[in-house]
C-alpha cells in the first residue's frame, strides 16, 4: 500500500428518482494497492456508492446531487462506464452477472474488449486469471450457465482482470456462497492484490471475513459513514464486535 491517493469520494449526496436521498455525504479515500472495505448492514448504501463511482447509477434513476469523485486527481463523475474501464477503473456487479450462454472462457475474454494489444497479450492474461483460478480453466468449455455459484463469481472477479484493471470495485463476493468458498475467493482477491497490484474497493456485508482481508474499513450505516479505520484496529472495537462481528 502507498500514500499514493487512486479514488477520492467528497460528501457526496445520492438521491433516487428525485426524492429519496439515500447517501447523506459520504467520503472515502482508496490509496493505490490497498484493499479498502465498505462495510455495513443491508441497505446501508454501499451498492449505491460504488455504483456512484463507476457511474451506473442512470439506469436506476439515481444521481450524485452533492460532492465530487476524483481518480487520480480527475473529476470522474460524468465519465462512462466504458472511458473508466480505459482508464483503469471496472465495477463486478453483485449478483455475478455471467453471460450464461457462452463458455467460462468466453466470458473471460469479453473482459478484454476495450484493450487494443493484441492477441498474444490477452491470452497472456487469460493464463493469468487461470493460475488465480484454476477451477476456471478446468471448467473453460463448460457454459457459464451451468456452473456453480462460486464458478460465477470467479468468472465475474477473472472477466473484471482481463481488461488489466489498475482498481476493481467488487460488490458484496460473498453473497450466496457457502463460508469456505467466501474464504477461497477473499484468498484469491488478497493474491491479485499483492502479486499483480491491482487496488481493489470492495462492498462487504460479512464484516468478519472483510476485515481479515481488507487493509482499511469504512462502516456505513443509512447512508453515512459512522467509522473508519484501519482494518486491525476496527476488528477491535468494542462497537465493532457488539454490532458487527456479533461478539460482544
Ligand atoms: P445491499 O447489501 O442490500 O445491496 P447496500 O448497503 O448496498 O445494501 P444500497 O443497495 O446502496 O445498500 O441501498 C441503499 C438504500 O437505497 C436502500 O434503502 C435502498 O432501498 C435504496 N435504493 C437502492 N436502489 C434504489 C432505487 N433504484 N430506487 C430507490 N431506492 C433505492
Amino acid at each position: 500500500q502507498s500514500t499514493e491517493t487512486l479514488l477520492e469520494v467528497n460528501n457526496i449526496e445520492v438521491i433516487y428518482n428525485h426524492v429519496i436521498l439515500v447517501l447523506k455525504g459520504v467520503s472515502l479515500r482508496v490509496p493505490k494497492g490497498g484493499i479498502t472495505a465498505l462495510l455495513g448492514g443491508n441497505g446501508a448504501g454501499k451498492t449505491t456508492t460504488l455504483k456512484a463511482v463507476s457511474n451506473l447509477l442512470h439506469s436506476e434513476r439515481g444521481e450524485v446531487t452533492k460532492g465530487s469523485i476524483t481518480y487520480r486527481g480527475d473529476r470522474i463523475q460524468a465519465m462512462a462506464p466504458a472511458d473508466l474501464v480505459k482508464r483503469g477503473v471496472i465495477q463486478v456487479m453483485e449478483g455475478r452477472h455471467c453471460f450464461e450462454h457462452l463458455t467460462v472462457e468466453e466470458n473471460l475474454l469479453t473482459g478484454a474488449y476495450t484493450r487494443r494489444d493484441g492477441k498474444g497479450a490477452i491470452g497472456a492474461d487469460l493464463e493469468m486469471v487461470y493460475s488465480y483460478f484454476p477451477r476456471l480453466k478446468e471448467r473453460r468449455r463448460s457454459q457459464a450457465g451451468y456452473t456453480s455459484g462460486g464458478e460465477q463469481q470467479m468468472v465475474a472477479i477473472g472477466r473484471a482482470l482481463m481488461s488489466r484493471p489498475e482498481m476493481v470495485l467488487l460488490d458484496e463476493p460473498s453473497m450466496g456462497l457457502a463460508p469456505q468458498l467466501v474464504e477461497q475467493i477473499f484468498e484469491i482477491v488478497k493474491s491479485v492484490n499483492e502479486n499483480e497490484g491491482v487496488t481493489f474497493l470492495l462492498a462487504e456485508q460479512n464484516t468478519n471475513v472483510a476485515l481479515r482481508f481488507a487493509h482499511y474499513g469504512y462502516i456505513l450505516e443509512s447512508g453515512r459513514v459512522v467509522m473508519d479505520g484501519p482494518a486491525a484496529e476496527l476488528r477491535e472495537n468494542p462497537d465493532v464486535k457488539e454490532f458487527y462481528l456479533g461478539m460482544s
